[in-house]
């Protein structure tokens, strides 16, 4: 059986648990190990703050409240994406405004932004789908003329980059989630960037149940108390210690990785070729990190059938994300802007193989060869 996903495990995870709880003695959160991760981020992505958190969901959460998102201000984001980009918003008051996906990349187009901006605009809210990169300049300049905030929902782009800066460094906040589908794990987790400290306090006392416990820790204040609305957003250092043992593992995890990715979309040429399916495109300037390979069959009936024949040789392929704007909540808090062109359309061609952490070459072999099998 090649299973769609295991969760990544590279050797010293439980060591690394075992001496928070006995050495440490630190088991709450924000202990050594949190620490070690923060600073990890800060100096691989080159941002003055990072903070772990419980999710990439309670990340998109504080950047929601970082916004500033007040009942009944918009927020544009993709319909092709996980719920929680949108509940991030909607939990604060906002409509959602979904704009269409470029057939391409499967990412928010960035050609459709404005003619979907209204006066109660605040944020956009962009998903670098499968890793690879949005087309941040353009959205960027829209930010800026229209004064919005940017989210990066980088959840799936932990290391890949755009024109030379990574992913959750660009935009207002940039969230990572480390939950077991994701290429970094602590089982559930994730991160928030800041590009600059303009927003410290204020993302430390939210994520701090509202106090200023942070600035307290640090020796700033001899004592903390209850300044604002917050919640609970840092996870157990046990989560951290989990996380660092593969962050220790960075380039190992990425190369074995980028191998399984390189293989499928190598062996898989000819099919695309003879117009069986298309391959991923990585636009000119955007680094993917080998998060998903997937493949867009000709149309819902043909990846029915290949899920099908796949999982008779013991192989499970997978598709996701129903499109928000036609589901129950989606329909609830939010409107399509525009024509759906490819929203819809696209998500139902789409296939992803199986990739994780130690995914061997003959597993990827017999994938592709089982997918041959069915073309043939
Ligand atoms: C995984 C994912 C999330 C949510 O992350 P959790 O850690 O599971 O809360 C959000 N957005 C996208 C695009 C994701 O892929």
């Amino acid at each position: 059986m090649i299973v769609f996903n295991n969760p990544p495990f590279t050797g010293k995870e439980i060591q690394y648990m075992q001496q928070a709880a006995a050495e440490n003695k630190k088991i709450c959160g924000d202990g050594p190990f949190t620490k070690r991760c923060e600073e990890w981020m800060c100096a691989k992505f080159g941002v003055p703050a990072s903070y772990l958190t419980t999710s990439g969901t309670s990340a998109l959460e504080m950047a929601a409240l970082l916004c500033d998102i007040k009942p009944g201000d918009e927020v544009l984001l993709p319909s092709y994406t996980f719920c929680s980009t949108a509940d991030a918003f909607v939990q604060r008051g906002a409509r959602l405004v979904f704009v269409d996906i470029r057939p391409d990349t499967m990412n928010i187009d960035e050609r459709l932004l404005e003619s979907a901006i209204t006066e109660k605009t605040k944020a956009i809210a962009v998903v670098h789908y499968a890793g690879v990169s949005c087309e941040m300049d353009t959205i960027m300049d829209i930010a800026k003329k229209h004064h919005l905030k940017v989210v990066e929902d980088a959840a799936q782009a932990f290391g890949s980059a755009y024109k030379g800066k990574p992913l959750g460094t660009i935009g207002d906040f940039g969230c990572f989630s480390f939950h077991e589908t994701k290429n970094f794990s602590m089982g559930e987790g994730g991160a928030i960037l800041l590009p600059d400290l303009s927003r410290r306090d204020q993302a430390e006392i939210v994520r701090e149940k509202g106090t200023d416990r942070s600035k307290f820790f640090r020796g700033q204040i001899d004592k903390y108390t209850w300044e604002d609305y917050g919640s609970s957003y840092l996870p157990s250092d046990l989560n951290a210690a989990y996380l660092w043992a593969q962050l220790e593992e960075y380039d190992r995890v990425r190369n074995d990785r980028m191998a399984s990715w390189n293989y499928y979309n190598e062996e898989l040429k000819d099919l695309a070729s003879r117009g069986c399916f298309t391959q991923p495109v990585i636009p000119e300037g955007c680094i993917h990190n080998a998060h998903m390979y997937y493949i867009k069959l000709e149309d819902l009936e043909t990846r029915t059938r290949l899920i099908r024949h796949l999982k008779e040789h013991d192989i499970l392929a997978v598709f996701h994300y129903i499109p928000l704007h036609s589901s129950p909540a989606g329909l609830k808090f939010g409107r399509f802007s525009g024509e759906d062109r490819y929203t819809t359309k696209e998500s139902e061609r789409l296939l992803r193989l199986p990739l994780y952490f130690g995914l061997t070459e003959e597993d990827c072999a017999a994938v592709c060869s089982s997918i041959k099998d069915f073309f043939s």
